[in-house]
């Protein structure tokens, strides 16, 4: 990188701390992304999906006026898992990043969205280019059902499976359509944790009532990462009305989660009881067909003429998920861009060399990690802190047992991976379960909202291991 770039990066990222506080700042960005400006767009490079994920729900606004203030153009930011960074954040920050994804929940800290506001804000994606293949058929053809019909056969409709594999972009596609085809009707868009937080904003305030009403007068319901509700008893009550009462009313309501409703921890029994009574369908990876057309459409969307091997090259070696699969693109791309020579194979194996041989178990352990904090109600956060309540033990040792069993890491790289953690640990933790299941009468315990739960370890990891194999 020329002294240029160099010094564009570093005025970007005093233009992000500026907005968004030198102490986020320090948590969430230093050690934590690295910046790399190209022709067209702005790389955001960090070290895992939960971190990006983060950072771009809550940072990105920031960063997109960080960067057009600096490259003086609005420029497109894309966000990547960046191999180098992984394990190398510090214990204090993680611990400092654990800390305030649990303080999020608490809405007197945190900066709050109206949903009178959502209304203004365009939803970036569209149905239109929503690639479909065998994988992901039957939830295209119910959002498109939604779209069609004021009134579905089915209410809810919800949505699941794995990381970056298109639910936000199916959610907010509905959206889009339904506000040109029905432009008289009132569509609500919210994540699972804003829901949360104007809940209790408004019990706060006293002021029930409004947030009741504008819920409930809705004709259409999308709640994204639903999941979030867990573990928060009197939301989940509140919704269970907001449901009800939309429902009354032949509203449509549309969810999506990470996971199964009966695989979400501590949701409530009648809330996954009517999750269940609408339609519930799952998005799985796409297949290799699949991939193919979602690489050839973002290479047209950016203009760039991609061969035909190196489009099969990139979908044969990645096949996790969506997200990860535009980033390998743009990560061709930009090495095209850099050397100034035509995109060939032989510079797509050079450019995708680390990615494809170090990407493919850090995804999978976050896809672990995604599931076992899904079904406790906790966050990846909880489980990378050193707390050591009786729920987050359990789930930090079920989340390393099966991290050694189903991935090929290390001891060391898993306890890194873990909220940088001592290999010591993840052996403590791998061995604690299988002298578990060596004893098979052995029962688990942990709390939830709704008081204690115990299960017997074959099922419950049987349980999770089903739903990590997608
Ligand atoms: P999720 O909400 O399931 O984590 P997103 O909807 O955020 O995933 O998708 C991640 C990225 O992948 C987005 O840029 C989205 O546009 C893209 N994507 C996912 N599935 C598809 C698809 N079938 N066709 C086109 N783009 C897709
Ligand atoms: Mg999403």
């Amino acid at each position: 990188m020329n002294t240029d770039c160099v010094d564009i990066v570093d005025k970007i990222n005093d233009a992000v701390a500026q907005r968004v506080g030198q102490q986020r700042y320090k948590i969430w960005f230093k050690n934590s992304t690295r910046l790399i400006v190209e022709d067209d767009y702005l790389k955001v490079g960090v070290p895992n999906l939960f971190i990006g994920g983060w950072i771009e729900n809550h940072y990105a606004g920031q960063i997109n006026e960080a960067v057009a203030q600096i490259l003086g153009r609005p420029t497109k930011v894309i966000f990547a898992i960046d191999p180098e960074l992984f394990g190398s954040q510090r214990r204090g920050q993680l611990d400092s990043q654990a800390e305030c994804v649990s303080r999020s929940t608490n809405p007197s800290v945190r900066q709050r969205r109206t949903l009178t506001e959502r209304k203004h804000q365009t939803l970036r994606y569209k149905l239109d280019n929503y690639v479909v293949g065998s994988t992901n058929q039957l939830a295209y053809n119910a959002a498109r059902t939604v779209v069609a019909e004021p009134r579905t056969h089915f209410n809810p409709l919800f949505i699941h499976g794995g990381c970056g594999l298109g639910k936000t972009h199916l959610l907010q596609g509905i959206c889009n359509a339904v506000t040109k085809d029905r432009p008289e009707s009132h569509f609500g868009y919210v994540s699972g944790e804003e829901f949360t937080n104007q809940f209790v904003l408004a019990l706060k305030t006293g002021k029930l009532d409004i947030f009741r009403n504008r819920f409930r007068q809705l004709d259409l319901l999308v709640i994204d990462d639903v999941h979030f509700l867990a573990s928060k008893k009197a939301t989940q009550e509140e919704f269970l009305h907001t449901f009800n009462a939309i429902d009354t009313a032949s509203r449509q309501v549309v969810m999506a989660s990470d996971a199964h409703p009966k695989m979400i921890g501590q949701l409530s029994e009648s809330l996954v009881n009517r999750f269940v009574s609408g339609m519930v369908v799952k998005i799985e990876s796409p297949d290799f067909a699949t991939r193919c057309v979602i690489l050839r459409q973002r290479a047209g969307e950016i203009n760039k003429e991609i061969p035909e091997p190196v489009i099969e090259y990139i979908s044969e070696n990645i096949h996790g998920n969506v997200r990860e699969l535009e980033g390998a693109l743009l990560k061709v791309v930009a090495y095209a861009s850099l050397s100034r020579f035509p995109i060939t194979m032989s510079m797509a194996h050079e450019a995708l060399e680390d990615h494809i041989t170090r990407t493919d178990p850090i995804v999978h352990l976050s896809d672990i990690e995604s599931v076992v904090t899904t079904f406790f109600g906790l966050t990846p956060a909880d489980v990378h802190s050193s707390r050591k309540t009786r729920t987050i033990s359990l789930a930090r040792s079920l989340a390393m047992y099966l991290a050694r069993k189903h991935t090929t890491m290390s001891f060391p790289e898993i306890g890194r991976f873990m909220g940088n953690k001592n290999h010591a640990t993840v052996i403590l933790a791998c061995r604690k379960i299988d002298n578990l299941l060596k004893n098979c009468q052995q029962v688990v315990r942990w709390e939830t909202p709704s008081g204690h739960r115990e299960m017997h370890i074959e099922p419950l990891l049987e349980k999770l291991e089903s739903t990590i194999h997608r």
